[in-house]
This record gives C-alpha cells, structure tokens and sequence, in this order.
C-alpha cells in the first residue's frame, strides 16, 4: 500500500505542472478507489513515433491479420475522435499466485492473460465507472473508453503516459508490477495536461532473456517484434498450423507466457490485488480431456467470459488435440483416437496430425481414416503435416 500510494504521488507531483490539479486529483483518488493500479496522462498529438515503427513491420510481413493497421488511425487521436483533448491511460496488474503442484501430463496450460474474468470487460467497467463519478461532477466532460478495440495502440498511449517503459519483447514495463499489467485508455475533451515519459529500461540495457527464451526467434534486438511468429498467435490463428506451428504450441490451449515469466522485473513484481483475475486450477490448468470433450453449457460456462473463448470453442479444442500430439501419453493416444471421428473435418485433421506424432502405431490408426476421406482433405493433409 505504501509503494502504490507513491506511484499515485509521482503522477500528481508531475501532472500538477500542466493540467488542472483538483480535477486531476479527483481522478486519481476515484481510480485508486476502482482497483486502478496504475494512471497517467497525456495529451491528443499524433503518436508520429511511431508511424515508421508500423510502416518497417508492415513491410517486413511481422503484423499479424488480428491488428487492423492504418497508419493514420493507429497514431493520431483526434481522427479516432476529434473531441480528444488529453488521453487518460490505466494500467491494472494481473499477476496472480498459482498453485502448480500435481500439473501432470494430463493438463493443458492457460495464459495469464486469460485467468480469471476477460480483463475487456473489467477494465472497461472500471473506467467506466471512474468517467461517470467524474462527469458527475462535471457534465461537460465527454469520453471514449478503450481496451484493445481502439485504432490507437494502448501501449504506445501508457508509455507516452509514463506507466512505464518498452521491454524488449515489447511490453510495457512498470517499475512496480512489472508487464503483467492490462492497459487501457480514455479519450477526453478536456486538457488534463501530460506525465512525464519515461526512459528507456536500463535493465534490458543488459539483459536480453527475452530474445533468448523466446523459441520461434519472434522477438529481435532493437525492439522489433514479428507477432506472426508469436506462439500466442498460433494459438488463436484460424487458418491451418504447420507442423512447426504445432510443435511451438507445447501444452498451451490459448496465449503463450515465456518472454514475460523470464523476465528479471516480472520475478519481483508486485501481485495484483483485482480479484475478477484470481485463476482457477482445473481452469487455467484443464485436463486435456475435458478441454477436448468439452459442450456447448461448459464453454458458455467456463471459457466464454474469459479471453481465451474470444476464438469460440473450437479452436481450444484444436489446440487440445495438438498438445495431445505433443505430450505423448496412452490417455492422450486414447483421446485421439476417439476424436478421429469427430464430425468436423479440422478436427479430424488436427487428430490425424497429433496421431502421426506416436510414430507407426499413430500413422497405422489414421491410414484407414485418411482414405475415407475427400480429396481436398487428403490434399490439405499432405500440405500441413
Ligand atoms: Fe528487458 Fe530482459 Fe525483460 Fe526482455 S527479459 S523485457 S530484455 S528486462
């Protein structure tokens, strides 16, 4: 508490030079009150840092289809809203204690992104909340509340915002909770004046873990970052994954968490208070069996209101049947074999690439199968295993 309560007195120490103190002091006692972690401003000029940064990725093939790119969009505030006047900036920790003991080869791995509560939802209703106790008092204000949806890039608005500084593997890094910190930001009409950006990271001066650790080779020294390479993107990607794809995914059914939990500053960060991301072990950590016999109600139930569920069901269940490939069991080969006749055709495909992985006793089981099938099938079979 007394660490938070400086964080809180920084940022008014700095925004005090420009902007209105009272207002601004509001706003931060009512974000403090909300679980608000981290809180910064800054004003409505064009990110135009960054927009070499986008065009050089652009170029090199290193965005992938989930981040809509236009240039102008992505970086200047006022084509999201012409009204904007400052951007206020939030930041809320995720990190959260995990009881890993008796995680067997049966289970699958969540993300920490994706524990507990689809963070969306919490941040938004956060900032919700804070901009409707603040138009209380002022109605003339006006806003715009995003996370993850908007065309400005939430970490490009928290680093000018001095939440904290860019890591090498590109997350924002805040001194206290380290990068396991969901962002978000509000468009105003009003002048709240700007907190200081901060300087570069002088641990990653001499650390390059991230780089290291990372197994497809998608994080690169100077800051650069290819996220079609991202094992996180493999999981949520649609189209079908090539055999080194799958290899990469490991036991993971959504996201990927190595280039963080490597991470020196991540080690001591501080733990996040918000309950709505407490994970839970037979959630965060499913046996693979029940991801894969997974209905409609348990979905709904379980994953639906979490980010891992934004892809649908499905795609869990593909992942599932890829770790079942990739941790090599005889429950794991009975789950394949059952799910080889699924009624859906990718189901059925992901079942025949993970059987292969259990060698002649797996590629004996899919022959048969294989030639029931159609052409294209057959086809696409040949291409991707
Ligand atoms: Fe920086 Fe090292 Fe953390 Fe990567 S692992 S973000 S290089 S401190």
């Amino acid at each position: 508490m007394v660490v938070l309560t400086y964080v809180y007195v920084i940022i008014i120490d700095k925004i005090n030079i420009n902007g209105d103190f009272v207002l601004k002091d509001i706003i931060l006692g009512e974000a403090k009150g909300l679980g608000i972690d981290i809180i910064g401003f800054t004003d409505g000029e064009v990110f135009s840092e960054l927009q070499p940064v986008i065009k050089d990725r652009l170029d090199k093939g290193f965005i992938s289809s989930f981040f809509h790119v236009d240039i102008e969009q992505n970086t200047n505030p006022l084509i999201v809203w012409k009204d904007t006047k400052s951007i206020i900036s939030i930041g809320v920790s995720y990190k959260h204690k995990l009881d890993e003991t008796k995680i067997d080869k049966s289970r699958c791995s969540i993300s920490r992104v994706a524990w507990g509560q689809d963070y969306h939802n919490i941040l938004l209703e956060k900032m919700n909340r804070l901009m409707s106790n603040i138009t209380r008092e002022y109605p003339d204000i006006k806003y715009k509340a995003y996370v993850d949806n908007a065309p400005l890039l939430d970490r490009a608005v928290a680093h000018r915002s001095g939440l904290g500084f860019y890591g090498k593997n590109g997350f924002i890094i805040n001194k206290l909770y380290g990068s396991y910190i969901f962002l978000g930001h509000i468009l105003t009409n009003i002048e709240l004046g700007k907190s200081s950006e901060l300087d570069d990271c002088t641990t990653c001066r001499f650390c390059s873990r991230c780089i290291q650790a990372c197994p497809t080779g998608a994080i690169k020294e100077g800051y650069d970052f290819n996220s079609n390479k991202c094992i996180s993107f493999f999981t949520q990607k649609k189209e079908l994954l090539s055999r080194e794809e799958r290899k990469y995914i490991g036991k993971m059914v959504y996201g990927c968490d190595i280039c963080q939990e490597v991470c020196p500053i991540n080690k001591t960060a501080k733990y996040s208070n918000e309950a709505a991301f407490v994970p839970l072990k037979d959630v965060v950590r499913p046996k693979i069996k029940d991801i894969i016999n997974m209905d409609n109600a348990m979905f709904k139930n379980i994953y639906k209101s979490s980010s891992a569920g934004w892809r649908g069901k499905k795609i869990l269940q593909r992942n599932a049947i890829i770790v079942a490939g990739n941790i090599k069991t005889e429950e794991n080969y009975q789950l394949l074999k059952q799910t080889l006749n699924d009624s859906r055709w990718d189901i059925r495909m992901y079942s025949m690439f993970s059987l292969l992985e259990y060698g002649e006793r797996g590629m004996n089981e899919i022959k048969e199968k294989l030639n029931g099938e159609d052409e294209e099938f057959r086809k696409n079979f040949n291409i991707y295993c």
